[in-house]
């Protein structure tokens, strides 16, 4: 299971995030959802294409995707060292596959800011040159490791390996940049993947404002901010909401919340949020759909038909036949199974088939 990891300084909002998201869950399950890491949460993965199936199908049962969450206690400066419970830290995002990294940009006098005043930019520095310092200490070992067999003893079978560690230590030493922020070609990927890395994992920046400035879409450090990522972490995605507001929004209920919202012309930001993290870990899904039941699937992207029906079950994929293949909007624009067939648009899809976001599929196999 791929996890996005809530990841940030002490008192920017992080907590308070995860319990939004919580509620999400909960709101979400007709059972209570009951967990042995109380840090850990699931959170449905709004798509309107799944509302309108549930909404065609009126199945018995309605699973949509989840993305996996962890709220990881705040990071200090220093915790590459040992400082705060800095080890213990960094290995929980270890454990994880994606970061959100939670920054405070909101003003508030009673919320005590660990380096003393609110500052976004130190900030991410400082948690980005912890994650850095992580990688090297650890690439480091490895990389003096192999030197000694490929340098000294002449092993060429680990030459290659080697010097994409090279390669590596010198990104995170020399260019002072995370792993992510270079071009790295697939035969380098695979050695990348080896080592799972903190600074090679997806990001996505939540700027956390105040519920004020929120409603007004004003805040001084929204520009000094994407600016500082486009020359610093590029492709990485930004963004601005207010845990105070998305707080107060899920104390409604959902009526008086749509209420509100219309009435004062506002939006939400949290299904863009979870969205983003759940396509920050290279993840989709395809529907099986019917009248007992319509479920998402994850898959990670690129996934081929068999692969992807081994989701469901394992014979489906040592038994594999073929895939029915529906696309999302072929149904919606003509509105039953038959008049996609009738309209040519009903497909029968291979071993080598890509299963795509949002297709709906029905598996043939061999019991
Ligand atoms: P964490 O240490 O990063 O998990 O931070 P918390 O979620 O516990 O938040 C620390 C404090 O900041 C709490 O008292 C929150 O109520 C407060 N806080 C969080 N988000 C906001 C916000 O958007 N505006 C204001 N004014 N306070 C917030």
């Amino acid at each position: 299971n791929l996890k996005m990891g809530i990841v940030g300084l002490p008192n920017v909002g992080k907590s308070t995030f995860f319990n939004i998201l919580t509620k999400l869950q909960a709101a979400a399950e007709n059972f209570p959802f009951c967990t042995i890491d109380p840090n850990e949460g699931r959170v449905p993965v709004p798509d309107s294409r799944f509302d309108f199936l549930c909404e065609k199908y009126k199945p018995a049962s309605k699973v949509p995707a989840f993305l996996n969450v962890v709220d990881i206690a705040g990071l200090v400066k220093g915790a590459n060292e040992g400082h705060g419970l800095g080890n213990a830290f960094l290995s929980h995002i270890k454990a994880c596959d994606g970061i959100f990294h939670m920054i405070r940009i909101f003003d508030d006098e009673e919320i005590v800011h660990v380096e003393g005043n609110v500052d976004p930019i130190r900030d991410i520095e400082i948690i980005n040159e912890e994650l850095r310092l992580k990688d090297l200490d650890y690439v480091q070992k490895i990389h003096d490791e192999l030197e000694k067999k490929v340098v000294r003893a002449g092993d060429k079978t680990l030459k290659f390996e080697f010097e994409v560690l090279h390669k590596i230590v010198d990104v995170l030493k020399n260019q002072s940049k995370a792993v992510r922020y270079h071009d790295w070609n697939d035969k380098e990927i695979d050695i990348l993947n080896k080592h799972l890395m903190l600074t090679s994992k997806p990001i996505v920046y939540l700027l956390n404002m105040s519920e004020t400035e929120y409603i007004k879409k004003k805040n001084k450090w929204l520009p000094k901010i994407k600016q500082w990522v486009d020359a610093n972490d590029v492709g990485a995605t930004i963004i601005p909401y207010s845990a105070a507001f998305e707080y107060k929004l899920s104390e409604m209920s959902d009526d008086e919340r749509k209420k509100y919202l219309e009435e004062n012309n506002l939006s939400s930001q949290m299904d863009k949020i979870i969205v983003t993290g759940y396509k920050a870990l290279h993840l989709s899904y395809f529907f099986t759909a019917g009248e007992d039941e319509v479920k998402c699937w994850t898959i990670q992207n690129g996934a081929r038909a068999p692969q992807a029906a081994g989701r469901i079950h394992t014979d489906f994929e040592k038994g594999f036949i073929m895939a029915e293949v529906m696309k999302f909007e072929d149904f919606k624009e003509n509105g039953t199974e038959s008049a996609v067939k009738a309209a040519g648009k009903y497909r029968q899809q291979g071993k080598q088939y890509v299963v795509e976001d949002g297709d709906i599929i029905f598996f043939k196999f061999n019991a």
